[in-house]
């Protein structure tokens, strides 16, 4: 039987561990009082600067070129809805995008149901990739059970690969489930490199369509969550970004794996999503560039990135400007597409790249690096008109 001080003592305990975890929950910046007033202090993810800078804010309502969008997911955003693409694409003729890519045009059955969404009514404004079906009708949680481990399904995709470039298709996608989540039957990390997929990459060359990739993620998901990590807020809001080296392959090891890819197949068009996934370090993707004739790279939702180091990034522009292709991830809200156009055409100073209150990937504002007409052509639509195939008539198409 409990004693009466046994239950005091008990009771005096949980009153004690209640305020130990309300006051961790307030140092944690969770707590309403932290909101820096009156001599308290201020949580990160409270804090909102107004910046008081007064500097010239051009107001750019669209690019000064068409524009091939490489990097957009029309079927995850929009999920088929057709006045959703209305809307859309009334956005993009206010904004001189001409051309669409969708990236998630899938395999077989389900990507004529993308084709037919996006091809019916506006036919020479979107051109849709493939991906590659891992899983197939496996079991999620048994790896034994997917397509990709059973025989002949790198033949068998490549010969699924040329039927849908037959039905229009212009690429292939990765998305980067390949390489940080999916496993071999024995519980291994399924490899990038590994060469059961080389049919894959080869048919692409063959059938002269780019493999757009992501591969690996920000620098800063791959380090651990603390007061060191200038992604922190974004991180504390979203841990499953964050991809531990005790749980995951390490980011150098993944890049390394596509890069031996590349390598391998001189012959096929690679585009390294997100800029290589390295736009933190635009040093190691120049070389890159230089050392894989057949790499390209686009920089969607990398402004953030890029825009905060405005020199590095002009001058990486202006000398691999045949390299670089446009690209969003969107479908975006208005404002945010207004943020490309300033990125790439103004020499603005200290601007959101984001409409979002609370800046989504890091703490900071960007610049703009100014580019030339001759460059922002390239970027904009010349380089996409030479690599993915169906793009060219499209934007002359739109330009008539
Ligand atoms: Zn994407």
């Amino acid at each position: 039987m409990m004693t009466g001080l046994n239950k005091t003592l008990i009771k005096q305990t949980f009153i004690t561990l209640v305020l130990v975890v309300l006051a961790s929950a307030q140092s944690r910046g969770q707590g309403e009082s932290l909101d820096g007033r009156e001599g308290r202090n201020l949580a990160i993810g409270n804090f909102r600067p107004k910046p008081t800078l007064k500097v010239r804010q051009t107001a750019l309502e669209k690019a000064l070129f068409p524009v091939v969008d490489v990097h957009t997911h029309f079927r995850y955003r929009f999920k088929h809805d057709l006045g959703k693409l209305d809307e859309y694409v009334e956005l993009m003729d206010k904004h001189n995008i001409a051309v669409c890519c969708s990236l998630d045009g899938k395999l077989g059955d389900t990507l004529d149901t993308h084709l037919e969404y996006l091809g019916t009514k506006y036919p020479s404004r979107f051109v849709v990739f493939a991906n590659v079906d891992w899983q197939g009708e496996g079991d999620q949680d048994n790896p034994s059970s997917w397509a990709c481990h059973q025989p002949g399904f790198a033949e068998k995709t490549a010969r699924q690969l040329q039927l849908a470039v037959g039905h229009g298709v212009s690429g292939l996608k990765l998305f980067k489930q390949f390489g940080l989540s999916y496993k071999n039957p024995d519980g291994s990390w399924m490899k990038i490199d590994d060469p059961r997929w080389d049919p894959i990459w080869k048919a692409c060359g063959q059938l002269g369509i780019p493999v757009i990739i992501h591969t690996a993620d920000p620098i800063a998901f791959f380090r651990p969550i603390d007061e060191t990590n200038e992604r922190w807020e974004e991180l504390f809001r979203h841990p499953e970004w964050s991809f531990p080296p005790d749980k995951y392959p390490s980011r150098e090891l993944l890049l390394q794996a596509r890069n031996r890819v590349i390598e391998r197949h001189p012959e096929t068009i690679f585009i390294g999503a997100h800029m290589a996934n390295s736009s933190e370090d635009l040093m190691t993707v120049a070389g890159w560039l230089d050392k894989y004739p057949n790499l390209y790279v686009e920089f969607a939702s990398r402004i953030g990135e890029l825009g905060r180091q405005p020199y590095t990034a002009r001058q990486f522009f202006l000398k691999y400007s045949d390299r670089i292709l446009f690209g969003t991830d969107g479908p975006w809200p208005e404002l945010r597409l207004t943020y490309y156009w300033r990125f790439l055409e103004t020499y603005d100073e200290y601007f959101p790249y984001s409409e979002k209150e609370f800046p989504p990937q890091g703490f900071w504002r960007i610049y703009g690096i100014g580019l030339p007409p001759r460059v922002l052509r390239q970027i904009y639509y010349e380089n996409a008109c030479r690599i993915i195939p169906g793009v060219k008539s499209k934007v002359s198409n739109y330009r008539r």
